[in-house]
C-alpha cells in the first residue's frame, strides 16, 4: 500500500489486480520485481513494463508505462523508465511486467462509495471518449444483469464497440460479466472493507473475446 503526502492513498496495482483476479475479473498475467529481465520467465510477449511507485498515480504521464516490448527490449526500457520517472520526482520501487491484452477497444469502469447511497458505478468508453466527451452511464450497486446491459446501452459511443467503422466488435457479454463480478449481488464491491472508497479500472481492454482490466486503482481512505 502506498501513500502520497498530498494525494490519495492507494493499494498497489499488482495487489489490486490479484484482488480482481480472485473475484473472477480477468487481468493480464504479470510479475513484479526489481530486475525486469528476471520477470520474463513464464510470460509471453509482447510485454508491457510499468513502474511501481507509491507516489505515481498517472504512470504514463511520467513515462512509467512502455507497451509492445519484445523480450530483448525490456532491459533498455526499464533503464529509461527509471530515469524518466525519477526525473519526474517519483522513486521507482519495482517494475511490473505484464503480457499485452488484445484490444482494440478500451472502456472504463469505476465505482465510488457514496455515503447514504452506496457504491455508484460508472461505465464509459475509454480514452478521449471518457475524458472529452464524458460518454458515461451510472448505476447504483448491486446491479443485476439487465441493469448492466441498460447502462451499456445508454452509451452514445456503443456503435463503436459494436464494430462501426470496421473495427472488430467487442465482447460485450464479457463486459457485462466483468461489471457483474464487480458490482453484482455478492460481487467484489460487497466484499470491500470500508476503507476502500474508490475503484477505477481504466482501461479495460475489449476484443472479440474477453474483457481484461489492464489498469486498476483502489483508493483507500
Ligand atoms: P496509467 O497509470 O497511465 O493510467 P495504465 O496502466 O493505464 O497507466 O497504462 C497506460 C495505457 O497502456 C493503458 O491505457 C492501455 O492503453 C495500455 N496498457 C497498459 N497495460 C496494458 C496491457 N497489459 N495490455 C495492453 N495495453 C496495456
Ligand atoms: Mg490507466
Amino acid at each position: 500500500m502506498g501513500s502520497q503526502a498530498d494525494g490519495p492513498r492507494m493499494i498497489d496495482e499488482a495487489t489490486a489486480k490479484s484482488i480482481l483476479a480472485a473475484a473472477g475479473i480477468d487481468v493480464p498475467a504479470g510479475r513484479t520485481g526489481d530486475d525486469p529481465e528476471l520477470l520474463l520467465a513464464d510470460l509471453t510477449g509482447p510485454f508491457v513494463l510499468k513502474a511501481v511507485s507509491p507516489t505515481l498515480i498517472h504512470k504514463s504521464d511520467a513515462g512509467g508505462v512502455a507497451v509492445g516490448l519484445a523480450a530483448d527490449e525490456v532491459r533498455a526500457a526499464a533503464k529509461t523508465m527509471r530515469e524518466t520517472v525519477s526525473a519526474a520526482g517519483h522513486e521507482v520501487s519495482a517494475f511490473l511486467l505484464e503480457e499485452m491484452a488484445a484490444g482494440p477497444h478500451e472502456v472504463v469502469v469505476g465505482a465510488v462509495r457514496n455515503p447514504g447511497v452506496g457504491w455508484v458505478v460508472m461505465v464509459g468508453l475509454g480514452g478521449v471518449f471518457v475524458e472529452v466527451l464524458q460518454d458515461v452511464a451510472f448505476g447504483v450497486a448491486p446491479l443485476v444483469r439487465p441493469q448492466i446491459v441498460e447502462m451499456i446501452d445508454e452509451l452514445r459511443g456503443l456503435p463503436l464497440l459494436q464494430g462501426a467503422r470496421g473495427s472488430e466488435p467487442a465482447d460485450l457479454d464479457a463486459l457485462v460479466g466483468l461489471i457483474e463480478a464487480l458490482a453484482g449481488p455478492g460481487g467484489l464491491l460487497d466484499l470491500m472493507p470500508p476503507q476502500v472508497t474508490e475503484i477505477d479500472l481504466n482501461p479495460i481492454k475489449l476484443g472479440a473475446r474477453g474483457a481484461v482490466a489492464v489498469d486498476a486503482r483502489f483508493v483507500v481512505d
